[in-house]
């Protein structure tokens, strides 16, 4: 098996948005192809007629492309690639499960929804585990003409042998056993409605595109045993199995829609303002250990790298402390330009044409070492564009109403002419010598201009933020609180 391509595959169905664990997956397989040169699948699982949307297809192809996921064919000649569909598959899989029922390992099972209802309490009553009893199997010829005659419409189920231990060596978790009894019966893999159910039509699929690996979540473990057996009756060979374990919130809950809402999403993060390469560097090592301690990787990089023996068995737990580390890093040390590009969605509220590219670029190398996000880069930027500055009363009955503040302040309007606009440094020196000439210098100097111009006595580099300011809205900032200056 290890002989041919490694070819693996993403199956999300488009019942939800991009999923962190979905991407998570993804993004494993996506690692472990480029590691072994092989390729890499994308194939929508869109058979669940009623739950699937084109705008969950939308969300989950955009958001692993955001991520960098990139899918290497698709049923289209030449790139981009569209995805797989199950649905474009129908008539096939109904083909397969008609050779099983020649063979005798699937038939037609007309129990109805009451009588499975029926079914279901009794086993309560009694204790029992639930599950499908196999009553289909020994249908006579009298009865299915009845059930045909009341118009009932089959399904198609697939005979589970009674007693048997199912086993694998799981690629991650190791060996695994599951007993038949579990499995809760013979499974149905065609509905009446003539659609395949997903444990069929993905080892049929995957036949089919002849995966080698099967790496996902480990919530799969028993439909695994299932699809196990599903390959047997089909006389293939076993693909390697890899179970990645769940991903559990702080507090040890598995993260869920239900308990987490929107965090669950990769939209979320996106909208946010995460950088998708601090969410894939997160997400990398949410379960994967990369070696020598490496933290800060490409897509690329960590393909190099990537080891399913040093992916973790252990649940992994989502921190939004260390995604928030990456990011900042990122939001950091990426090129500037690419920087601002990704924030100015953000300042869309606010009138960009006042400043050129290169001001709005330094804008944002002022602003950027305090974002965690780059929805943050709003607030902490606003005072680059708003038309006046709301002074705290604080401030203006306190620290604004100094005769030695006034003095400072009244001295930067009075010198506006000497400072040279756009030179960070030479501005902050126009402050020094002022400072020189009143005898005041650190906060006392600094803390008024900084105040007039930001309405806080923190914030980044004076300098800059006089000289991206430039002339007019520092006089304008000034002057509102001198009156006149
Ligand atoms: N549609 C399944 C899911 O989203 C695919 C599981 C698999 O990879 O087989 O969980």
């Amino acid at each position: 098996m290890t002989s041919h391509k490694v070819r693996v595959r993403i199956a999300p169905s488009p019942t939800g948005h991009l999923h962190l664990g979905t991407a998570r997956t993804a993004l494993y397989n996506y690692l472990f192809a480029l590691k072994e040169k092989g390729d890499f699948v994308l194939r929508l699982e869109d058979t669940d007629e009623v739950r699937s949307d084109e705008a969950f297809t939308d969300d989950i192809l955009s958001g692993l492309k955001w991520l960098g996921i990139n899918w290497t064919e698709g049923p289209d000649v030449g790139g981009p690639y569209k995805p797989y569909r199950q649905t474009e598959k129908t008539d096939h899989y109904e083909h397969v499960a008609n050779k099983l029922i020649s063979e005798g390992k699937a038939y037609f099972c007309y129990a109805s929804p009451e009588e499975l209802d029926a079914l279901r309490e009794e086993q309560k009553q009694r204790d029992e585990k639930p599950g499908y009893d196999n009553r289909g199997r020994n249908y006579t010829q009298e009865q299915v003409e009845k059930f045909v005659a009341e118009g009932r419409i089959p399904v198609i189920r697939f005979k589970v042998e009674d007693d048997r231990v199912v086993s694998w060596n799981d690629a991650i978790k190791g060996e695994i056993q599951i007993h038949t009894s579990d499995i809760g019966g013979d499974m149905v893999i065609v509905k009446s409605s003539g659609i395949a159910i997903y444990n069929f039509a993905v080892v049929v699929d995957d036949l089919d595109m002849k995966m080698t690996h099967i790496i996902r979540g480990e919530d799969h473990i028993h439909n695994t045993a299932k699809q196990i057996l599903l390959y047997e009756a089909l006389g293939a060979n076993l693909p390697v199995f890899a179970h990645v374990p769940l991903i559990f919130d702080l507090e040890r809950a598995k993260l869920s829609k239900r308990k987490h809402g929107e965090a669950v999403h990769i939209s979320k993060y996106r909208n946010d303002g995460y950088m998708p390469e601090a969410l894939m560097n997160y997400l990398a090592q949410m379960s994967w250990t990369p070696p020598e301690g490496k933290e800060i990787f490409t897509v690329e990089e960590a393909g190099q790298m990537f080891d399913l023996d040093k992916v973790s068995k252990s649940p992994a737990v989502f921190d939004t402390k260390r995604l928030d580390w990456f990011n900042a890093h990122y939001i950091r040390t990426l090129p500037l330009d690419v920087v601002t590009d990704r924030c100015l969605p953000f300042l869309g509220e606010y009138d960009l044409d006042q400043y050129s590219r290169p001001e709005l670029e330094q804008i944002i190398s002022v602003v950027r070492d305090g974002l965690t996000m780059l929805k943050e880069v709003k607030d902490a930027s606003s005072y680059f564009f708003a038309d006046k500055i709301q002074i705290s009363e604080e401030l203006s009955s306190g620290l604004l109403k100094q005769e030695s503040s006034r003095k400072v302040l009244s001295k930067v309007c009075e010198s506006l002419g000497q400072f040279p606009w756009g030179d960070p440094k030479g501005c902050k020196a126009v402050v020094d010598a002022i400072g020189k000439e009143l005898g005041v210098k650190g906060k006392d100097l600094y803390w008024p201009v900084r105040a007039a111009l930001c309405g806080s006595t923190s914030g980044p580099d004076l300098g800059a933020t006089l000289s991206i300011l430039g002339e007019k809205r520092v006089r304008t900032r000034i002057e509102s609180l001198l009156q006149p200056c």
